[in-house]
């Protein structure tokens, strides 16, 4: 096909968009005495148009046989309606369908004769209108379910339907491949029976928000697929509404934000952890003791710090090697873990020194934690290479059993006086604030 055979197609598909109605008159023996052009144009199409061949020029019908070109569009008829219209003198309506690789038209033709005084036919107009294009709509909608449906298979997000009572219509593959299961399984059961038992309240909640007026209701949230694979979805359900506005059910798009989830956890554990022992660092520390603090003071509950700085250590490093420090400071973090209670926090202050916060713990229990943990630390077996080496601590504690309003700042200051204290006093023992004179 050449660019100017293309330009006059769309040019012929225009204008059989556009005409509604035509005449066609006929002489006594049936042949065309005139015809609108655009009819005429029209049946050229149908009529020479075959089998793909272009349509350079138009084929003028004048002076055929009505008869011939009825034929060839349809196949014979067994009555010829324009005979019997004559004869009767009354009008008579049929359908012609007209069909090429291009479109299908349904036209509807009045034969009306026009008789003279003698009641002789004087000529016959043939009125056309082209009743239903209907099935032209139909084609292009089945042209735009197929790349519809293309779109949703081969889309990258889990892509369900469900009717207003949450049955579920349609279901993408990667919907079905994340639930291990089959479309036909998954259509006609309960969206809520589909997703995770732990996600139903939250999707009952987020449906009662979609309303005709605020029909997208978007989320975030994780399950798990039939594997078992926590997965993180960035969810979009919409209310699909009819052209007068009434529901007609919603569609949810899942998008897989597993990856960015895994990535910015890693950054915020990056940003907030002491990558030598895993445990906070000294900014995470201070924020969430801070919270703690808080949370004690509004509770009316104890709060108690201790700082933690291990004996000598610098004697480990030229002793043993730095390698050896790092790993006697990763088993120090590994016990100070076990050692303590979940709700304890405990960081890397920097250095040898680590920070531990025990919430709701008086001076007693604070006393107890740090006695537990200088004492599980002497008896820690650190094995590097060949050697066997051993540290101790020293622990100052703090509380704000007695002054409710102290900072945190400064029950950091009196957690140091009391290491210092321990430290000037022997080493590999604890001493609390305020520091108590020798019994
Ligand atoms: P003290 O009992 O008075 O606390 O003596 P100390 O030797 O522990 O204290 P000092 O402050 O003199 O030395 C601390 C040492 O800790 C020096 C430093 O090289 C070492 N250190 C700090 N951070 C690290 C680390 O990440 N890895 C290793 N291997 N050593 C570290
Ligand atoms: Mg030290
Ligand atoms: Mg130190």
């Amino acid at each position: 096909m050449n660019l100017n055979s293309q330009s006059n197609d769309v040019e012929e598909m225009k204008i059989l968009n556009v005409i509604q109605h035509g005449i066609i008159r006929l002489n006594q023996q049936f042949a065309i005495i005139a015809i609108d052009s655009e009819i005429e144009l029209l049946f050229n199409k149908f009529f020479y148009k075959r089998n793909d061949e272009p349509l350079n020029s138009i084929n003028k019908l004048t002076g055929m046989q009505w008869q011939n070109i009825v034929s060839d569009l349809q196949g014979s008829s067994p009555e010829n309606p324009w005979l019997v219209a004559c004869q009767t003198k009354v009008d008579q309506t049929v359908k012609l369908t007209l069909n090429n690789k291009d479109a299908l038209l349904s036209l509807s033709l009045r034969y009306s004769p026009v008789f003279d005084h003698n009641d002789s036919v004087l000529e016959v107009l043939v009125f056309i209108v082209i009743s239903d294009t209907i099935q032209q709509i139909e084609k292009d909608l089945q042209i735009e379910k197929a790349f519809y449906r293309a779109m949703v298979k081969d889309m990258p997000a889990l892509i369900y339907r469900y009717t207003t009572d949450g049955i579920v219509t349609l279901a993408n593959a990667e919907l079905c491949s994340y639930f291990g299961a089959d479309a036909d399984d998954i259509i006609g059961m309960s969206i809520y029976d589909v997703m995770d038992a732990e996600n139903v309240e939250g999707a009952k909640i987020h449906l009662a928000g979609i309303t005709p007026e605020n029909p997208i209701c978007s989320h975030e949230h994780s399950g798990k697929d039939y594997a078992g694979n926590v997965r993180w979805y960035q969810w979009t359900d919409r209310l699909i509404l009819s052209n007068d506005g009434q529901p007609l059910g919603y569609q949810g798009i899942g998008l897989d934000l597993t990856e960015r989830k895994i990535h910015e956890e890693e950054l915020l554990r990056l940003a907030t952890t002491d990558t030598l022992t895993g445990l906070l660092n000294r900014r995470q520390c201070f924020t969430l003791a801070e919270q703690e603090l808080a949370r004690c003071r509004q509770h009316n509950r104890p709060f108690s710090l201790l700082i933690t700085d291990i004996d000598f250590f610098k004697h480990v490093n030229d002793r043993f090697g730095h390698m050896a420090g790092d790993k006697a400071l990763q088993s120090f973090a590994t016990l100070c873990t076990k050692a303590l209670r979940d709700i304890d926090i405990i960081g890397r202050f920097g250095g040898e020194e680590f920070i531990i916060i025990l919430p709701e713990t008086d001076l007693q229990g604070a006393i107890i934690s740090a006695e537990r943990l200088r004492q599980n630390v002497e008896a820690m077996n650190i094995s590097f290479n060949e050697n066997n080496l051993k540290i101790t601590v020293s622990i100052g504690i703090a509380t704000n059993d007695e002054h409710p309003e102290m900072s945190l700042d400064s029950m950091l200051v009196k957690a140091d006086e009391a290491l210092y204290n321990a430290k000037t006093t022997g080493r590999n023992k604890v001493v609390t604030w305020p520091i108590k004179p020798p019994a």
